[in-house]
């Protein structure tokens, strides 16, 4: 298949610069995108080509999210939790703790299902994402990775192994990825979080990402709580924990969140190289304060900690979050949204290449030009400008409607699911 755009304004993401005509979009894993002077005529056409006319609207890269968790999509106006948290362990064992336990594989294909459909019209095409079902685990990433495929996205899964459970779950985990990883799934090795991961289940999950070559995937000093809990336990700090257990060699290894971070473990990470994921709304949702990134490593990216699957207003919150307590530039936060891009690249994983495109139905008050295209991604693009989204070469959106699925049909199912895990939840 051959997907033209005729009269597209194609913005590179990289360097800014814009170039009026028409484009021939690869299909396919690392496809390319190539200016061409002319659209062919009709009868030159294959059966399965297709012409989209841009209308001169602005074509760049589609976007990435550096951390989600499809699992807690059926959460959205749940009825409240048994006890009102008060602080972020009350918000785990009260909130989340109890949807995770209460998933089956259904509703987990659900969430997956609704998650990617949000995703698409957003404009995100590869999605990053850390599981929890601690009772529906096997399968699991099997099962979002169906539902990612049909809805057009590429991704990166991972389970998030924990010992809060016992050790029966801790085993399933592992089994988890052992067998979505050998089958060629393309993951990491997720961890919960320092505080529920014992030493034991920490070296078995380096060794195993170390076999499949790839990283862990792991929340970080989230709550000043991780670290107090790694201290009293271990003696040392987070960071160190993991440095210490091989992780931070990986150079696959996303660190989510660091935001209660002392100096020594800001070298580690810089020493390292590794990547760290900001997701600010979560953090000031949870309460649990805020990082100075820029004063960590530039190596970070973006994410929406499930709360939502739209990274521009994440790069939004971010830049005004960010003001206070960084006085961070527009150049810096349009980075750490790119930057996924080159995590994905740098480590060789696949579904990100050149063809993956978002035409964007800017109703721009004035020039989009080089040199002002960051002012308007601050302050004037959003998701309601996403008309049409390529992702691998193929349509998975145009003109706001995703192609691939019956939204009415993910929405109905995953909203009888919803209802499903609430009484469960009820009952539990
Ligand atoms: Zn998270």
């Amino acid at each position: 298949m051959s997907l033209y755009l005729k009269n597209a304004k194609y913005l590179d993401w990289q360097t800014f610069e814009i170039t009026a005509g028409h484009l021939l979009v690869e299909e396919g894993n690392s496809g390319k995108v190539t200016s061409v002077n002319q659209i062919p005529e009709q009868s030159e056409l294959a059966a399965e080509d297709r012409v989209i006319d841009c209308q001169n609207r602005l074509v760049t890269k589609s976007f990435g999210c550096g951390h989600h968790h499809i699992y807690s999509t059926l959460a959205r106006g749940m009825p409240a939790p048994k006890k009102i948290p008060t602080n972020f362990q009350e918000i785990l064992t009260y909130i989340w703790w109890t949807v995770d336990k209460c998933l089956d594989l259904e509703m987990v294909e659900a969430s997956a299902l609704a998650s990617a459909l949000y995703c698409a019209k957003n404009g995100v095409t590869f999605v990053i994402d850390h599981h929890a079902s601690p009772y529906a685990i096997e399968g699991s990433l099997a099962t979002i990775a169906k539902a990612f495929d049909k809805v057009g996205l590429s991704h990166l899964l991972c389970y998030e192994l924990s010992d809060r459970d016992g050790q029966a779950i801790a085993d399933a985990g592992l089994a988890e990825h052992e067998s979505y990883l050998s089958g060629g799934g393309q993951g990491h090795v997720g961890l919960h979080a320092s505080f529920t991961v014992g030493d034991e289940l920490l070296t078995r999950a380096v060794e195993l990402a170390t076999k499949y070559n790839t990283g862990l995937h792991v929340h970080v000093a989230e709550d000043k709580s991780d670290q107090d809990a790694c201290l009293k336990d271990y003696g040392k700090r987070v960071v160190q924990r993991y440095a210490d257990a091989g992780a931070l060699a990986l150079p696959q290894t996303m660190l989510v969140h660091c935001i209660h971070l002392d100096e020594s473990e800001k070298e580690l990470i810089r020493t390292h190289g590794s990547w760290v994921t900001e997701n600010i709304e979560s953090n000031q949702n949870n309460n649990v304060g805020q990082a100075n990134y820029g004063q960590i490593t530039d190596k970070v990216m973006l994410g929406t900690d499930g709360m939502h699957s739209d990274m521009l207003r994440s790069a939004k919150a971010a830049f005004l979050s960010g003001q206070p307590l960084e006085g961070v530039g527009m150049d810096t936060i349009y980075d750490r949204f790119r930057n996924v891009h080159r995590y994905i690249q740098q480590n060789g994983f696949k579904g990100d290449g050149d063809n993956n495109l978002v035409i964007l139905d800017y109703d721009a008050p004035t020039e989009v030009t080089s040199a002002n295209f960051i002012g308007h991604f601050i302050y004037g693009l959003d998701s309601r400008h996403v008309n049409t989204v390529i992702a691998n070469g193929r349509v998975i959106v145009e003109n706001g409607l995703v192609t691939n699925v019956d939204e009415e049909e993910i929405l109905a199912h995953a909203s009888e699911m919803g209802n499903k895990l609430w009484k469960k939840m009820g009952e539990s």
